[in-house]
C-alpha cells in the first residue's frame, strides 16, 4: 500500500486525489467514503470506475491525513482493500462532498452480491430492547443481509428483489436516503413496521396461535422438530443437546450416519465442545458464515447421533437475526440440517417445505420475504491454517475467481459432474461457479440446475458460446448440456479435476496431477479414481494408477465397503482369499460364494483404479465400516481409526503404469486377523498410500522433469492423506498444490471442465 503524503503545515488547505483497489464495489463503500469525509469536513466527491474507487478530498492537512488513517485500516465489514494511490492535486474550492454516480462500473459484469451474515451493529439492534428494530427477524444494512437468495435482476436495486412488495415506512426510507446513515441504499432494509414478518404454522399449515418466537423455543426445547426458512432455503432443527430430538430427526430423515451440522449460540459455546484456532474463529466469524468442520473436544458431551464415529463436528454461528432469535439461555445448539427430501432440492417456500418435509417436521416457522435463488450452506476444513471449501454455496456466490485464460478466449459454460453438481461460468479471465445443486439423478434437480444457471446467466450477462460436460455417456449433467446451443467440448472427469486446481491456482503450463477419488469414468472406459497424471487445460497423459479391481455387482459395490474387501482378496490370491474373506465375514459366507463366482465369470463387475474404493475395502477388511450409508463413510471412519497411531508402511510394488495394491490389501487382513489393531493397520494402510502415490510421482519427474504437482479429487478431503502427501513431495522438493476456492470433490468440477474447454477452443 503506497500512501505518500508530502508534509505541508496541518493547518494549510489541500487536495488530494485517491485510488483504491481491491473488493470496494457492492460493500457500501462510497457511502462509507462520505462519512468519513463528512465527519471530517473534507470536500469533493466520490465514484466508482473500472479499476474500484476514487476520489479527490479537500480540506485541512490534518484533516486529510486523519481521513487516510481511517481509510488505511478501513473498518467496513466487506471491504478488502489492495492498494491506495495518492496524488496531490490543485485545490478546486468544493462546497460540499458528494457521491457521484458513475456510467459505466467495474469490468463490464453486474455485481451480484452474495449473501452476508448479520454484522454486529445489527445485532446489537435486535438486542436492545429500546431499539425499533428489537427481536425484529429482517434486520439488515449495508454490512449485511439477504443479497444473491433475493435478486430477481439487475443493477441490484431493491425493485429487482423480492422486498419489491414491502413499501419502506417513513423511518426505513429516511435511513435509505440518508447517506450519514449505515442504512443508505441498503436494499432490503426493513423493520418491524413495513418489513416482512415470521410466522410458526403446523404440519397443515395451521397458524399456531401466541407469539412465534416463544411458541418457537417451547417447541424446541420440548423436542418438535421443526423446518426453518432461512436465507436460501429451509433447514430442519431440532434440539442438537436431546438425543431423543436428534435420533427422531435421524429416523424421519433417513439418515442413520452422516454426520448433522449444528448452530450454536455463541463462540465460546462452540469452544466448549470443539477446539478452535485463530483461522477457524475467524471464519465462523465472517460474513460468509460457512459451516466449518472442527474437531471435536475430547470428553465434550454431545449426543452420539450428531456425528456418530466422527470425531469432527460441523459447526456454524446463527448468520442470520430470525437464527439469534432461535436461542435463549437455554437453548444454546440447534441441529440445523438441509431442508431437503433425499435427493431433492432445498425446499424454499412454504408450500414446497409443507409438501417436502411435511413427514419430517412438526412444525414450520417461515416468513413471507421470498426467497428467489435456493442457496445450501457453504462447509469447509481448515487445514494447517489454510481453509478449503468442501462445499462452495451460500456466501461466496456468486463471486467470482481469477483464472487464467488465453487472450480472447470465448465465454464458457461447464456443467459439473453428476454427484454435488454444480456449474460454472468463464468470462473475461473470471470463473463464476454456480452454487451447490446436488444430485442430478433427481428430475427434481436437474431442473433446479438448469433453472439456477439459465438465471446466474443472465445477472452475470454471460453469452457462453462454448459448452464443456463430462466425457460419460450415462452423465444427466452431459445429457443436459448437450441440448444446449454453442460448441460442445466433452472432457474426461479425471482431467478436469487436474484443470480445476491448476485453475484455482493460477497455474498454466504442464503439471503431475494425483487425482485421487471415488468412482470417475476413465478413458479407456473403465472406472478411475487413482491416477497420476501429466499435462495442462489441452490434454493429459495417464501415467500411474493404483492396480484395477473389479466391483462386484457395480454401484452395489459403492454402497457394501464388504463386497470390494471380498474383490480384493479375491484378486490377491484366489481361493485362499476367498477363504480369508469368509474368515473376516463370518456372517456372509453364502454372500461371499456368490460374489466370488460373480467374480471369476466377470459378470456385472465392472473394472475400478478407484481410490475411494481402495479406503473402503481398507474399511471393512478391518471391520471399521462395512456398509456406506453415506458418499465418503468408510473412508472418512477409517482416517478417524488411523488418528494419533504411529504410520508403519507395507511393501509395495509398481510393475509398468500400475501401481500393486494385491499384497497391501492381503497384509491388511493378514495383519487384523493375526490381532493386531485396527487403528494401527489403517495408519500404516494410509502412509502406505502417501508412499505409493510419492513413488509414482517421482518416476513422472525422473521422466519429464516435471515438478510442479496438483493434488484433486474427493480422497484429498482426507486431511491426513492432503497433508501426509503434500509434506512428503515437498521434502523431495516439489512445488505442490491443492483445492481451496473450489470442492476437491465433484463440486470442483464444473471449474476444470471449463478451463479445458476454454484453452482447446481457443489454441
Ligand atoms: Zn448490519
Ligand atoms: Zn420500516
Amino acid at each position: 500500500m503506497a500512501v505518500n503524503l508530502p508534509g505541508p503545515g496541518k493547518a494549510q488547505r489541500m487536495r488530494l486525489r485517491v485510488e483504491v483497489s481491491g473488493v470496494v464495489q457492492g460493500v457500501g463503500f462510497r457511502p462509507y467514503i462520505y462519512r468519513e469525509a463528512v465527519k471530517r469536513s473534507l470536500k469533493g466527491w466520490v465514484l466508482n470506475n473500472r479499476q474500484g474507487v476514487v476520489m479527490e478530498v479537500e480540506g485541512s492537512a490534518l484533516s486529510v491525513d486523519q481521513f487516510l488513517a481511517e481509510l488505511k485500516q478501513c473498518s467496513l465489514r466487506l471491504a478488502r482493500i489492495n492498494d491506495i494511490r495518492c496524488t496531490v492535486i490543485d485545490t478546486a474550492g468544493d462546497h460540499k462532498f458528494i457521491i457521484r454516480e458513475s456510467g459505466s462500473e467495474g469490468d463490464g459484469v453486474p455485481r451480484i452480491p452474495a449473501d452476508v451474515a448479520v454484522c454486529p451493529s445489527c445485532r446489537e439492534d435486535i438486542l436492545s430492547p429500546h431499539n425499533r428494530r428489537h427481536q425484529y427477524p429482517f434486520t439488515n444494512c449495508t454490512d449485511c443481509g439477504p443479497r444473491y437468495t433475493i435478486i430477481q435482476g439487475v443493477p441490484y436495486d431493491r425493485k429487482e428483489t423480492t422486498m419489491s412488495g414491502f413499501a419502506m415506512c417513513e423511518e426505513c426510507e429516511e435511513e435509505y436516503h440518508n447517506p450519514l446513515n449505515r442504512r443508505f441504499h441498503a436494499q432490503p432494509n426493513a423493520c418491524p413496521q413495513c418489513g416482512p414478518q415470521a410466522a410458526l404454522c403446523d404440519s397443515k399449515g395451521e397458524t399456531v396461535p401466541g407469539h412465534w418466537r416463544e411458541k418457537t423455543l417451547a417447541l424446541l426445547k420440548a423436542g418438535h422438530i421443526l423446518a426453518v426458512k432461512g436465507l436460501g432455503g429451509f433447514h430442519l432443527a431440532c434440539d442438537a443437546k436431546n438425543p431423543e430430538a436428534v435420533q427422531t430427526l435421524r429416523y424421519r430423515k433417513g439418515r442413520p450416519a452422516r454426520p448433522f451440522a449444528v448452530m450454536c449460540r455463541d463462540e465460546a459455546l462452540v469452544r466448549r465442545y470443539c477446539s478452535v484456532d485463530e483461522k477457524e474463529a475467524e471464519l465462523l466469524d465472517s460474513p460468509e458464515a460457512p459451516i466449518v468442520v472442527l474437531r471435536r473436544r475430547p470428553g465434550s458431551i454431545l449426543p452420539k447421533g450428531l456425528a456418530p464415529k466422527a470425531g469432527t463436528l460441523g459447526v456454524m454461528l446463527p448468520y442470520t437475526p430470525l437464527h439469534h432469535l432461535l436461542f435463549d439461555q437455554d437453548l444454546e445448539m440447534l441441529v440445523m440440517t438441509s431442508g431437503n427430501e433425499t435427493g431433492l432440492p432445498l425446499a424454499k417456500d412454504t408450500q414446497e417445505a409443507l409438501r417436502d418435509l411435511g413427514t419430517v417436521a412438526d412444525f414450520f416457522l417461515t416468513h413471507n420475504r421470498p426467497i428467489h435463488k435456493r442457496c445450501d450452506d457453504s462447509l469447509l476444513q481448515v487445514i494447517q491454517k489454510v481453509p478449503h471449501l468442501l462445499r462452495r454455496s451460500r456466501g461466496y456466490v456468486p463471486a467470482s475467481i481469477p483464472v487464467p485464460v488465453p487472450n480472447n478466449s470465448a465465454q464458457v459454460f461447464a456443467a459439473g459432474g453428476d454427484l454435488k453438481n454444480s456449474f460454472c461460468f468463464l468470462k473475461d479471465g473470471h470463473a463464476y461457479p454456480g452454487p451447490h445443486i446436488g444430485d442430478l439423478a433427481y428430475a427434481e434437480t436437474r431442473r433446479v440446475h438448469l433453472e439456477a444457471a439459465g438465471e446466474l446467466a443472465e445477472m452475470l450477462q454471460v453469452e457462453p458460446t462454448i459448452v464443456a460436460f463430462d466425457c460419460h455417456p450415462g452423465y444427466h449433467s452431459a445429457a443436459l448440456a448437450a441440448k444446449k446451443p454453442g460448441t460442445h467440448e466433452t472432457v474426461w472427469h479425471h482431467h478436469a479435476h487436474l484443470a480445476s486446481c491448476m485453475g484455482e491456482n493460477y497455474l498454466t503450463g504442464p503439471v503431475i496431477g494425483v487425482i485421487c477419488d471415488g468412482t470417475g469414468y476413465g478413458r479407456d472406459g473403465t472406472i478411475w479414481g487413482g491416477e497420476v497424471l501429466s499435462g495442462d487445460y489441452l490434454d493429459f497423459e495417464r501415467e500411474f494408477h493404483l492396480e484395477p479391481v473389479p466391483l462386484p455387482g457395480g454401484e452395489a459395490a459403492v454402497r457394501h465397503p464388504w463386497r470390494m474387501a471380498v474383490s480384493w482378496l479375491w484378486q490377491s490370491t484366489g481361493e485362499e482369499g476367498v477363504t480369508l474373506a469368509k474368515a473376516l465375514f463370518a456372517d456372509k459366507e453364502r454372500e461371499i460364494d456368490l460374489l466370488s463366482t460373480m467374480l471369476k465369470r466377470k459378470v456385472n463387475s465392472p473394472m475400478a483404479s478407484s481410490c475411494g474404493r481402495l479406503y473402503d475395502a481398507a474399511a471393512a477388511l478391518l471391520g471399521i465400516c462395512r456398509e456406506n450409508t453415506y458418499d465418503g463413510q468408510a473412508p472418512m471412519e477409517l482416517a478417524e481409526a488411523a488418528l494419533g497411531h504411529e504410520r508403519g508402511t507395507y511393501p509395495f510394488t509398481i510393475e509398468g503404469k500400475t501401481i500393486s495394491c494385491s499384497t497391501l490389501m492381503h497384509s491388511l487382513a493378514e495383519d487384523f486377523l493375526r490381532g493386531k489393531d485396527a487403528g494401527m493397520i489403517a495408519a500404516a494402510f494410509e502412509a502406505t498410500i502417501v508412499e505409493m502415490f510419492a513413488a509414482a510421482v517421482e518416476r513422472v519427474r525422473q521422466k519429464n522433469g516435471l515438478d510442479r504437482v496438483v493434488l484433486s479429487g474427493g480422497s484429498f478431503q482426507n486431511p491426513y492423506l492432503l497433508t501426509a502427501l503434500r509434506t512428503r513431495l515437498q521434502a523431495a522438493g516439489f512445488q505442490v498444490y491443492t483445492q481451496r476456492q473450489v470442492p476437491a470433490n465433484d463440486g470442483g468440477l464444473a471449474l476444470g471442465q471449463a478451463l479445458v474447454a476454454a484453452w482447446r477452443r481457443t489454441v
